[in-house]
């Protein structure tokens, strides 16, 4: 608001307007006016000054610019969550007219941590490391990659990302910047409203485990993120940052156990580019939580 009032343009239609307002008869409100076109003056060339230094980027019109993608599920009935896990549960504790003719609507939901678009905290597979609350907020934002692993992995429900993988991208692109948001596109969110297809069966309960069919993180690929790279997080458009078929969970152990958080169930990465954009993923603060519902968007400035 400040910076719009203070544009040059601005500062000359309220000049037009002190000039030709029919009122300035007395010299009271004529100096008083004129101070405060001194001051409008001052402050429009004190904003043009800061646009022009060229360290200094115009944010403003570069989220104006931009194009933001949602990379988040909505949560309802359907919203997938781990097999052994209770469903996202959405409930009217009143909705309609009061008594009082105002219209009121209101309810509650129950839901695990680890289902839908959500969040893994270092905590969810690594002792005494970060609950939710406590990562911090620069670990929330980073530039954007995107590895797109979608041809192999389609072809295979037990595709495993390699560090191949990561290396394939490099060549392209350089390496991996430091405090990068680094997102594997599956192409599994194409499946995400048919369960089966998405996670490899429609059971639900322990029987439904040794069922699960859908890629992960090799754990040679999360050592290498972890040691060889300094990122902030990871994520991928399937239920598990482990493949489906996974036993003892390393990759998950191997990210929380070095800092790193994950994203799990995103959506809208075959929108993306491959880089140029930034991301911003501001997990519910649930105090001393291991995951919690996640609302993540993509900025592309490019
Ligand atoms: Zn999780």
């Amino acid at each position: 608001m400040i910076m719009a009032e203070t544009e040059p343009e601005q500062a000359f239609i309220r000049i037009k307007y002190f000039l030709s307002e029919p009122n300035c008869n007395y010299n009271f409100t004529i100096m008083k006016k004129l101070s405060y076109l001194i001051a409008i003056i001052i402050l429009a060339s004190c904003t043009q000054k800061t646009i022009e230094t060229p360290e200094s980027p115009d944010f403003l019109e570069i989220f104006h610019k931009a194009q933001w993608i949602d990379l988040s599920y909505e949560f309802d009935e359907n919203t997938v969550y781990w097999p052994t896990n209770a469903p996202f549960k959405h409930d009217t504790v009143f909705y309609g007219f009061t008594d009082k003719g105002y219209f009121y609507s209101s309810f509650k939901y129950t839901a695990e941590e680890h289902g839908g678009t959500h969040f893994d905290a270092p905590i969810h597979f690594s002792a005494n490391k970060n609950t939710i609350e406590k990562v911090p907020l620069s670990q929330l934002k980073g530039p954007g990659v995107v590895i797109n692993v979608s041809e192999e992995a389609l072809k295979d429900p037990d595709y495993l990302i390699s560090v191949k993988d990561f290396e394939a991208w490099e060549a392209r692109h350089g390496q991996i910047p430091d405090g990068a948001i680094v997102l594997v596109y599956t192409g599994y969110e194409q499946y995400y409203q048919d369960r089966e297809k998405y996670l490899g069966t429609n059971l639900t309960g322990p029987e439904a485990i040794p069922e699960l069919h859908f890629p992960g993180l090799s754990a040679e690929a999360a050592n290498w993120l972890s040691e060889k790279r300094n990122i902030h997080a990871i994520g991928l458009d399937t239920q598990s940052i482990d493949y489906g078929q996974s036993k003892d969970f390393m990759a998950h152990r191997i990210l929380c156990n070095n800092d790193l958080t994950v994203y799990e169930n995103l959506t809208n990465l075959k929108k993306l580019p491959e880089t140029g954009f930034y991301i911003i993923a501001l997990p519910m603060k649930i105090k001393g939580g291991s995951g919690a519902p996640l609302r993540i968007v993509a900025i592309i400035y490019k």
